[in-house]
């Protein structure tokens, strides 16, 4: 019996603290263990709050080191669950506003009949 210790390779994962280029526009938030792939940029949010309920809020994104997403910024979108190019913000925000004068058609039409009804 040999009187050297042994050794046998092990599989480990080591955690350290890595630099990674910081966008101006980032919250500088990054908490916990992350894979590179994970590491995620976020800007402040945009809420939209009605009544006390936070009703869906957006922000600057990115995900520098993605392999199976896009590495570029985009604007974050709750109410959707989906990241945009400025294109498909734009087009939600013109979504937004038909929805907006679809909201006041329908309370015109709640004052006319309310109006009807006398009350
Ligand atoms: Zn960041």
């Amino acid at each position: 019996m040999s009187t050297r210790p042994r050794t046998a390779p092990v599989e480990v994962i080591v955690a350290e603290t890595m630099q990674v280029l910081e966008p101006d526009w980032c919250t500088g938030e990054h908490h916990g263990l992350h894979y590179m792939v994970d590491v995620g940029h976020q800007g402040p949010d945009v809420a939209l709050d009605f009544r006390g309920r936070r009703i869906t809020e957006a922000c600057l994104t990115q995900s520098p080191y993605a392999e199976h997403a896009s590495r570029d910024v985009e604007v974050s979108v709750s109410l959707t669950g989906q990241s945009y190019d400025a294109t498909g913000v734009y087009e939600l925000a013109a979504a937004l506003d038909a929805y907006a004068d679809r909201l006041r058609d329908l309370a015109d039409q709640l004052v006319a009949i309310r109006a009807e009804e006398g009350r």
